[in-house]
């Protein structure tokens, strides 16, 4: 059994639907279908998303809201004239949304969040009509009468693990199953979205949920590439790729999945497998726990601006025990996640992503090393790319710290800091934001030109 699902860009208009009917049916196997809401048709387009949530704080603003609901029916009704479908399918969409309007709850989140997850629900009920139309067994399945149940935390939600057993029993369904991506319900009942983007965790659950022998997610790229291709078009596609290197990856800055939303997946070791809508032929990108690193030992080098640093010295710091913890301690209790801490005998950098150091926090954080840690030194660094070159096959070659600073050296960029943990599935760089794009062209030429 395969989970299937479709990004905003594959489900856009009535021809990309067209197109993901014809590769559900063209594969028995492709029994449960993740649909977004429709995305953008072209680059000056607006997501539905993106329009319910304008219409969301338009109705909380209490201004008139009518052109904001009007924007987003027109998007369904050009999709329902284009496919053909009865016209009831507008009549329960239109209802559908001035309900959610009508119920409106005091939580300005939650009524947030039930707009929103409408993008989602009624693509997938216009979708399962479409199936339907042109003779194949379809049915729409709401998410919380599946149980897909999630936490409360309305806009950020997490799924909870009694969702995967009951979610489970959609294997045993005769029809291709339709279901709608980025919500689910509260134990309360009360409809909770994912965060942005979370149309692949949904796939994710179920494909977990139902044990699936693959997780299909159907994009507009071929594959994933070894760096981003609009910076250097040589980049080779990937046909494998690991869950940790996709994970580094998608950490510092491959677009192509959320970093945290294939964990399920990940999790229920069920492999991945990225493909193209508009050229389902192509091969794609199989992602899986391991893959035979001889072909290629670096599989992408991924690069991201966003960052800064807090470089503490102090002499004998090595000597003096506890003060890695301290200094840690600090950073936790100020609620403030750390990415990495390169260290040497006697100092020690924290690198943070910026949007986690408001300049409060930043002195904040400066006062109590300065009292509590007595370090020699603090400088913080800000305007920081870090770049990352993964690849399981590391572990095992020689040379590729070195091939990478010779490159960054040779194309004159200084290197701040270097990071590589024990399991060498990657390196990572921190380079200054206006080195970043030399340095990412300096990084492909060597290892993929
Ligand atoms: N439609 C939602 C968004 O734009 C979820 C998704 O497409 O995955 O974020």
């Amino acid at each position: 059994m395969k989970v299937v699902k479709f990004g905003g860009s594959s489900v856009a208009n009535a021809e990309q639907i067209s197109k993901i009917i014809e590769i559900v049916t063209a594969d028995e196997d492709r029994r449960i279908v993740v649909v977004s809401a429709p995305g953008k048709r072209n680059s000056d387009d607006s997501k539905v998303t993106n329009l319910l949530i304008a219409l969301a704080n338009t109705v909380l603003e209490g201004a008139d809201y009518e052109g904001a609901l009007q924007r987003v029916i027109s998007r369904y009704a050009e999709i329902q004239v284009d496919l053909n479908l009865s016209e009831s399918v507008m009549v329960t969409i239109e209802s559908d949304l001035r309900g959610r309007i009508k119920n409106r709850t005091a939580h300005a989140l939650q009524f947030v969040d039930s707009i929103k997850a409408s993008g989602e629900d009624n693509n997938a009920k216009m979708i399962a009509e479409a199936f339907i139309q042109k003779g194949f067994p379809a049915k729409y399945v709401n998410p919380g009468d599946a149980g897909m149940l999630l936490s409360d935390e309305f806009g950020n939600a997490e799924v909870l693990p009694e969702s995967f057993g009951k979610l489970a029993k959609l294997k045993d369904e005769s029809e291709i199953i339709i279901f709608p991506g980025f919500f689910g319900s509260t134990t309360a009942g009360e409809v909770a979205t994912f965060p942005r983007g979370g149309s692949d965790i949904t796939g994710a659950i179920l494909a977990a949920a139902v044990k699936a022998d693959v997780y299909e997610n159907f994009t507009d790229v071929d594959s994933v590439y070894a760096m981003d291709p609009r910076l250097v078009p040589y980049a080779p596609a990937l046909e494998f790729m690991t869950y940790r290197e996709m994970r580094e990856l998608a950490y510092a800055g491959f677009g192509v999945f959320h970093d945290e939303a294939i964990f399920p997946a990940v999790q229920a070791g069920i492999p991945i497998c990225i493909k193209n809508t508009n050229r389902p032929e192509a091969p794609g990108t199989l992602v899986t726990s391991t893959r035979d690193t001889g072909e290629r030992v670096v599989a992408g080098i991924a690069s991201s601006d966003g960052f800064c640093s807090i470089s503490i010295d102090k002499y004998m710091m090595n000597r003096e025990v506890g003060f890695g913890r301290r200094l840690l301690q600090i950073f936790e209790e100020e609620t403030i996640s750390y990415e990495h801490t390169p260290s040497g005998i006697d100092s020690i950098s924290i690198i943070l992503k910026s949007s986690e150091l408001s300049a409060q926090k930043e002195q904040q954080v400066l006062k109590r090393i300065k009292a509590e840690l007595d370090p020699d030194s603090v400088v913080v660094e800000h305007g920081l790319a870090l770049l990352m070159l993964v690849g399981e096959g590391m572990h095992y070659a020689l040379g590729n710290a070195a091939q990478a600073t010779a490159a960054l050296g040779d194309a004159g960029v200084n290197i701040e800091m270097i990071n590589m943990g024990a399991s060498e599935t990657s390196i990572m760089f921190a380079v200054k934001e206006l080195d970043r794009v030399k340095a990412i062209l300096a990084l492909g030429k060597s290892y993929f030109s």
